[in-house]
């Protein structure tokens, strides 16, 4: 049915109110069901297309036909990310508190590139990243109240780019923007880092050749050891060594670099040193789980995924750098149009200096939100559910001899394996997912193909562990029979 357009075409403020109040009933509904839905959308390639219209409609449609169509078409091409039973990857958790906050940012509707064009989008960020280095335990020099400062990135890619360009003019004290990358420059990182780093290095015109990736122990850590001497083959070489990576809590395993020894390094030998803990850094919020970050005092820059498992929902991440005027000074351009006072003053942060593109949405809404809803009791009470959940699911990994888990278990991710070998893994896995009742992911370590179970969805209780465990060893227990006639 075609919409008869008033005059203007807008929605109308009755129209807005309307179906706004729908929207909202439909997310709380979709939560609500989100169980009867196969987990791993089962659509295949084409499917979502084909059910689209070939061409745009020429005439505005009623909001009730497009809602319909998200039932109908979007719906099925839907992998649940925010369902209880979807333990792959990393969570990408959500929560009501959030989604209120990323909507009324959308309301609010403010470009926040200048502190001048909406000093409470710089402002209440600045704030909110400050509140979070006390609630991390995080030092004190990554405060906007030091010489250092917080700022909210799209993802930790950025945030690695953003260490690796301030990094870069560190390094030579050249100025890179003006002359061109520097090719003695050089950047480490362990073999099981995130390939993000790798992409950092490709964008900022090092090249691939620019990156060393260091060995692991039989933890998956990085050696210290084989870091120092990488750096000083390159000295030796004529190289330049500006950054070196580490990980707490890597994609593959978890696994956590030995951060005061690869500190130790970079300071004896002035690199920059980052810290990606993507997902792990949310466990800080638990003072037990703080030795994950033993060390990172000597990090220069640090960064986590409140959009990870912070309840907050994509994208938002957090970074922080001990001296800030290194990454302003790789970052910052004045053209004269954005020129103003507050600027010009230099009583202000533009956060368009600290990240790559200029604008930028305000973001810091919805960790206020999530912060003030949850408080720091609310955030601890799940984080330490989820661990505990996946420590109980270790166990019970443990305690079946036809499995094994297959590496240290610091928080909520289980690397876990059939011992029947790499096939029957893969099968486990296939049809797991395939079933809709559960979504697992894999890695491979040390060569062989592993399983990898993550707690960390808003809504994941003991229930969908028991369940996900009791259906994995159903499933097992077919394919070996399978397999034996
Ligand atoms: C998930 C993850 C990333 C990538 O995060 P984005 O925010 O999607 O860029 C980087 N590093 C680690 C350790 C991760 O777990």
């Amino acid at each position: 049915m075609p919409k008869k357009p008033d005059q203007s075409y807008h929605m109308s403020a009755d129209e807005f109110r309307r179906w706004g109040h729908a929207v909202i009933d439909w997310i709380a509904d979709y939560h609500e069901r989100i169980e009867s839905f196969p987990v791993l959308s089962q659509a295949q390639p084409g499917d979502v297309r084909a059910s689209l219209p070939a061409q745009p409609p020429a005439h505005g449609e009623d909001f009730s036909a497009v809602l319909a169509d998200l039932d109908r078409v979007i719906l099925p091409g839907v992998t649940h990310w925010q369902s209880p039973n979807f333990l792959a990857y990393f969570p990408s958790n959500a929560s009501g508190p959030a989604i209120l906050g990323e909507l009324l940012s959308a309301g609010i509707g403010v470009q926040g590139m200048l502190w001048a064009t909406s000093p409470a989008c710089t402002e209440l960020e600045s704030h909110v990243l400050d509140w979070l280095i006390d609630m991390l335990g995080l030092p004190g020099h990554f405060k906007s109240t030091t010489d250092g400062g917080g700022v909210i990135q799209d993802s930790a890619s950025s945030a690695t780019l953003c260490a690796l360009l301030a990094a870069r003019e560190r390094a030579t004290g050249l100025d890179a923007n003006e002359h061109g990358c520097d090719r003695r420059l050089v950047v480490y990182t362990s073999l099981q880092a995130h390939s993000s780093i790798e992409k950092a290095v490709k964008i900022a015109g090092l090249g691939k050749q620019a990156l060393r990736l260091v060995d692991t122990d039989e933890h998956h850590a990085m050696k210290p050891g084989r870091l120092a001497e990488a750096i000083e083959a390159d000295r030796a070489a004529g190289k330049v060594p500006c950054l070196v990576v580490a990980t707490v809590g890597t994609t593959s395993s978890h696994a956590v670099d030995p951060l005061p020894a690869i500190g130790k390094i970079c300071r004896e030998h002035g690199i920059w040193l980052h810290i990606d803990a993507a997902m792990a850094g949310t466990a800080a919020l638990c003072p037990e789980f703080r030795t994950i970050h033993h060390g990172v005092e000597l990090a220069d820059s640090y960064c986590f995924n409140p959009h990870k498992w912070m309840f907050t929902n994509f994208d938002c991440n957090a970074f922080y750098v001990a001296e800030r005027a290194a990454l302003i000074r790789a970052l910052s351009i004045l053209p004269e149009y954005l020129r103003n006072q507050a600027t010009e003053s230099g009583a202000v942060f533009d956060y368009r200096d600290w990240q790559i593109p200029l604008g930028r949405r305000f973001r810091a809404l919805k960790l206020w939100m999530v912060i003030r809803h949850y408080g720091i009791e609310g955030l601890q009470h799940h984080v330490r559910r989820h661990v505990a959940l996946a420590q109980q699911f270790a166990d019970w990994v443990r305690d079946d001899d036809r499995f094994e888990v297959a590496a240290p278990v610091p928080l909520n991710l289980v690397c876990f394996r059939h011992l029947g070998g790499d096939a029957i893994n893969q099968t486990l896995m296939d049809r797991l997912n395939q079933s809709g009742h559960l979504y697992l992911s894999h890695t491979r370590l040390d060569g062989k193909f592993i399983l990898r179970l993550c707690v960390g969805q808003t809504k994941t209780e003991a229930h969908h562990v028991e369940r996900a465990w009791q259906r994995i060893r159903d499933v097992a227990g077919t394919v070996e029979k399978e397999q034996n006639t």
